[in-house]
């Protein structure tokens, strides 16, 4: 069952609940006051019966058929009743039959009366079969002599309660009807309110099925303020977060495919390579002493380049997946440079390059005292590769300088070389898993590609960030900052 139904299911018990109450109240309380009159008309009629009786039970000669011949115009039933309970005149049972007529003592009314006082009663009375209101009380003065009624001394009157049954039922009638009248208002109007309350649930609930089924550039429209509109954004919102999360994921998934892609291709290059020379070594070219040493040479270089490349995979792989523990130290960062520097001249020598470390002092006062704060090995790795790129991509004679300069919150580390340099196109790249400027020469040198990456994230890691300028032909900068202690 929808929420509209349910609403106007609800809403139509309510106005049902309602209506009856207010029929059952409307009628008691009608009935009650129709009693409360018919008491009055009884009393007023006792009074005027026995304003008369004192005149007619002294005539006694046609006392009776007046007597009957006055309820029946007022409409009403006459009974006078002994102290002891003997029914002596009733206006609705025949003179003959009255000693028929059991004793009246205990009728409450009766009862009432006879201790003194008015009673009143509705019941169903056995003498004539029918529904009555009765109004009993002693008669004022009391007969001093038997008369035609003997010593009656208690005057009833009484009406058929036909009459206000049927005023009754006419009312509950009209009250069914306008109840029926306002039923079939209520409905309508229950129907067109639950539709408006329901509506905007039910195309929330609708996007929501898109969404599920796939459609994610469905939004709902929020039209007010309320809870229903709030859930509106609410779930907008959630959809929005969901859409970047399965973009992010997506992208993700491309670039780990693309990665895998990479890593077996680069893989492959260096085997085959090895392969090749193994084979052609096999076949002949192990006895040629003019190639023999050559391809053995070239067959380790290619093993070396795997090793490398393996090793920056198991190091880039540990970095992407946390798993790298970082040991945060000061160190001075004079002494740093001067020892990394040492250990990759003989790297720059055999390729002819020029590497220098350019220490001047900074506003602190003697380079040798500055400390940074970091992770000595892991900048140490960093460094290392900035300049085994600047060397690798440098010409015979070149230069590389590594310095460090104090900025007072920081020191600048700068690796520059006087090298090839690296075009506009590529600069934005060069930070790129197995991104090469120059493939041909990355191989030659034994690059990996992966260098940088690993450069960048460690840097990252310090807190800060690599920056590269680059003129080719004439060079290029790489640049990063460590922060001193506070
Ligand atoms: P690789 O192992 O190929 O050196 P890197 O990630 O270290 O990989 O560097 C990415 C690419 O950036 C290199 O292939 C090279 O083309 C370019 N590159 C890096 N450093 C320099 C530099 N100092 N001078 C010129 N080109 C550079």
């Amino acid at each position: 069952m929808n929420i509209r139904t349910k609403l106007t299911l609800l809403l139509l018990a309510l106005s049902l609940f309602v209506i009856a109450a207010a029929g059952y109240f409307t009628t008691l309380s009608v009935g009650n006051s129709l009693r409360a009159r018919i008491i009055g008309e009884l009393s007023t009629e006792a009074n005027q019966v026995e304003f008369h009786l004192g005149h007619w039970l002294k005539s006694d000669s046609n006392a009776y058929e007046i007597l009957g011949e006055y309820a029946k115009a007022g409409g009403y039933r006459l009974t006078l009743i002994e102290r002891n309970g003997t029914v002596v005149y009733d206006s609705d049972v025949p003179r003959a039959e009255l000693a028929m007529v059991e004793n009246h003592a205990t009728r409450p009314e009766v009862a009432e009366a006879i201790r003194g006082g008015t009673g009143m009663s509705t019941r169903h009375s056995v003498t004539v079969g029918r529904d009555f209101m009765y109004l009993a009380r002693p008669l004022r003065p009391p007969p001093d002599t038997p008369g035609p009624f003997g010593t009656a001394s208690i005057l009833r009157v009484s009406i058929p309660l036909t009459e206000i049954n049927d005023a009754l039922g006419e009312i509950r009638n009209d009250v069914l009807l306008v109840s029926l009248l306002v039923l079939a208002i209520v409905t309508v109007i229950a129907g067109f309110i639950s539709g408006r309350l329901a509506r905007p649930l039910s195309v929330i609930a609708e996007t929501a099925e898109r969404v599920r089924a796939g459609e994610l550039d469905r939004r709902i429209e929020v039209r007010s303020g309320d809870e229903i509109g709030r859930l509106g954004t609410t779930l907008n919102d959630m959809i929005g977060t969901l859409n970047r999360d399965i973009v992010r994921l997506r992208k993700l998934e491309r670039v780990r495919t693309e990665f895998l892609g990479n890593v077996s291709h680069e893989l492959r290059t260096p085997i085959f390579a090895i392969q090749g020379m193994i084979e052609t070594l096999i076949n002949g070219a192990i006895d040629d002493p003019a190639v023999n040493r050559d391809f053995l040479h070239r067959a380790l270089r290619n093993t070396q380049n795997l090793n490398a490349l393996l090793n920056d995979l198991i190091e880039i792989s540990r970095i992407e997946s946390g798993d790298m523990k970082m040991s945060f130290r000061y160190f001075r960062i004079g002494e740093f440079i001067r020892q990394v520097v040492a250990e990759m001249l003989p790297i720059a020598e055999t390729r002819k390059v020029a590497l220098t470390a350019e220490l001047p002092s900074g506003p602190s006062g003697s380079h040798e005292s500055i400390e940074v704060y970091g992770d000595r090995e892991r900048l140490k790795q960093a460094l290392v590769n900035l300049i085994d790129n600047a060397v690798k991509y440098n010409t015979d004679g070149g230069w590389v300088r590594v310095s460090a300069v104090d900025e007072g919150s920081g020191v600048k580390v700068s690796v520059e070389d006087g090298g090839i340099g690296i075009g506009p196109e590529h600069i934005g790249r060069i930070f790129e898993r197995f991104y090469r400027a120059d493939r041909e020469r990355s191989r030659e040198a034994g690059g990996t590609g992966l260098g940088l990456a690993i450069v960048k994230h460690i840097i990252e890691a310090h807190g800060a960030a690599v920056s590269v300028e680059s003129t080719p032909g004439k060079g290029s900068t790489f640049q990063f900052s460590l922060n001193k202690p506070k």
